[in-house]
């Protein structure tokens, strides 16, 4: 679609959709700081000059509160107050003035005397109050910025609709973002399946990631497309590029606005073979999009997102209370809460982890891992979640199980959480359906096994492919590699369904491949008994699953099994019979 002069940058195609915009560009934080002396006659106004400095961080923190507090809430605004603390330390402000009134300039004076706290808290064991060495960092940040007169541009300073440019953003900078100013994201590393991609398709935002320079290249205000369909960054384009992309846009909104009529109809195939299709979700937010486009339940809500831009932990009332609202405005449709997935790309900023320092998080502390060797963390939301099973239909999954035996510790307690919940006559749902994400080859090889122990199974294909191909989910340089019709991925689900329907019990998938509607044939040929997607990618795979026949689908499949490689498979693949327009709609990955 770009015109032959138009710049073209290629990256990964995150999270569908097109945006056209200017840039907003994220800029990093570091300052490059010299020290000056500063003569004795200016060491007043060096320490006047500090104190409008602080004064100027003040201002902000408040101000960053209440944009905060009116956009999540309170609990996550309250981090401010801990930098607000840190800003008011008698000691620092005495040593930093100690400094300059040896002539040294204040802002490399605010530099040393941080830099000497944040190295203390190195030190400390305990791995909460080590991490709290980064809100120091921040204050200290704050004020040299203050002091040189730069701003770091924040998300929750845009002010216009803009398209974020940045080389990485964190799950928890996506989540931060006022939605109706972004009209999109491209940034420099990233996967398709990077937890940064699956918020961004949660909000409907279109998103490129993977860019490798992106951030380099351009500057705020520059017009650019975002082209979320193919992976495509359009600099600077030309009158008729816009005006072709607009017409796309529109085509794109009907089809939208058509899929929805399809909204209340079963997810059925033509020969009658009914499938379920839920939606995940990464906050209670999403629950009206997942509705509106008629998901049936929750397959996946990913609570760790409650852990972001905060620091405290989130108390048990306060699971309690999410998961409450949650399941009421479910109504009769069921929720599967995991358990929290921190760890991997996503970090919290709550001192659990060794942020930055592990040095394969995808393959370290992360999930069912930290659960247990952090219980009194799981207990709390062990205890939310069963206490909210009163009130609606609640199923528990743990991510990231490897073998047996990690299930069994993870059952043992929430066993003992029953018996405390029994004995204090706390009601809950005492019948609760336990299940397990499959997504480490370990554990999909003992299906079988893990299948004895649960009620249900959820193949998380973002973190199989991964892990089975060894292909670091956000890397670009090896997205290529990150393939689902690789055919040991194909026949490493095949097995999970088996195994899964062998022991009687119903097998969903949550990963990304689930809501992507070029595989639904596949997987529904498979078997597979539950779809679960990003809001927006459920009417769309529900319009392939209500085209096709099942007994058309389940040959494809078997014979797509055969295959050694890829390319054999997708030519197989293509033997579905659609029509025109369900055809496109597969192939597009609208
Ligand atoms: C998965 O791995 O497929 C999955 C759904 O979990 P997450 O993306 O949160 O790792
Ligand atoms: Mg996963």
């Amino acid at each position: 679609m770009p015109d032959k002069n138009d710049i073209i940058l290629k990256g990964v195609a995150a999270s569908p959709g097109i945006a056209i915009g200017r840039v907003f560009l994220l800029e990093d934080d570091d300052f490059f700081l010299v020290q000056r002396t500063v003569a004795h006659g200016e060491i007043g106004a060096e320490l006047e000059r500090l104190a409008s400095a602080v004064e100027k961080t003040r201002d902000e923190l408040k101000n960053i509160y209440g944009k905060i507090n009116s956009v999540l809430g309170e609990n996550y605004a309250r981090i401010t107050d801990v930098h607000l603390l840190i800003l008011d330390d008698p000691d620092m402000k005495k040593n930093v003035a100690a400094m300059i009134k040896d002539g040294v300039n204040a802002e490399y004076a605010v530099f040393k005397v941080f830099d000497k706290i944040i190295k203390s808290f190195e030190s400390i064991e305990d791995e909460y109050f080590r991490e709290r060495r980064l809100d120091i960092q921040e204050v200290g940040k704050k004020i040299i910025a203050n002091l040189l007169g730069k701003h770091k541009r924040t998300l929750t300073n845009i002010a216009d609709d803009s398209i974020v440019v940045a080389h990485n953003l964190t799950p928890a900078d996506t989540v931060a973002i006022r939605e109706r100013f972004v009209k999109g994201f491209a940034t420099d590393i990233g996967g398709k399946t990077s937890h940064t991609a699956i918020v961004a398709q949660g909000l409907e935002i279109p998103a490129v990631v993977g860019l490798k320079n992106i951030s380099q290249q351009l500057s705020s205000g520059d017009l650019i497309i975002v082209d979320g369909n193919k992976g495509y960054i359009i600099l600077n384009p030309s009158a008729e590029t816009i005006l072709k992309y607009k017409k796309a846009f529109d085509q794109q909104s009907r089809k939208t606005k058509a899929l929805s009529k399809i909204k209340d109809l079963p997810a059925e195939t033509s020969d009658s073979h009914k499938v379920t299709l839920f939606s995940n979700i990464d906050n209670a937010d999403e629950i009206q999009s997942a509705l509106n486009n008629g998901a049936t339940g929750i397959g996946l809500y990913r609570t760790e997102f409650m852990y972001f831009n905060r620091s405290d932990m989130p108390t048990e009332e306060e699971h309690f209370e999410n998961y409450v609202k949650v399941v009421k405005e479910m109504g009769d449709f069921p929720t599967v809460i995991r358990t929290i997935d921190l760890g991997g790309d996503k970090m919290s900023r709550l001192g659990i982890l060794n942020v930055g320092t592990e040095a394969n998080p995808f393959m370290g502390l992360r999930a069912i891992r930290l659960c247990l060797k952090y219980p009194e963390m799981f207990i709390a939301q062990l205890k939310g979640i069963l206490r909210a099973s009163a009130y609606g239909k609640i199923r528990l999954m743990y991510p990231m199980i490897s073998g047996i035996e990690e299930l069994r510790a993870a059952n043992r307690i929430l066993a003992k959480v029953m018996t405390e919940l029994k004995s204090k006559k706390i009601k809950f749902d005492e019948n609760i359906e336990i299940g397990a994400m499959i997504e480490i080859p370990s554990a999909a090889m003992i299906t079988d096994v893990i299948a004895r122990e649960v009620d249900f199974l959820s193949i998380g294909t973002n973190d199989l492919i991964q892990y089975s191909l060894a292909v670091d989910r956000v890397n670009e340089n090896v997205a290529h590699l990150y393939d689902p019709l690789h055919p040991a991925v194909l026949r490493l689900i095949k097995l999970i369904i088996d195994e899964g329907h062998k022991a009687g019990i119903e097998v969903a998938m949550c990963g990304e491949m689930a809501g992507d509607p070029y595989y639904t044939p596949l997987l529904l040929g498979f078997g597979l008994d539950e779809f679960s997607a990003s809001p927006a990618q459920i009417p769309k795979v529900k319009k392939v699953i209500r085209s096709v026949s099942f007994e058309d689908v389940k040959r494809i499949s078997s014979e797509a099994l055969k295959c050694g490689d890829r390319d054999s498979v997708a030519k197989i693949m293509g033997k579905v019979k659609l029509s025109y327009s369900e055809r496109i709609l597969n192939r597009c990955r609208i």
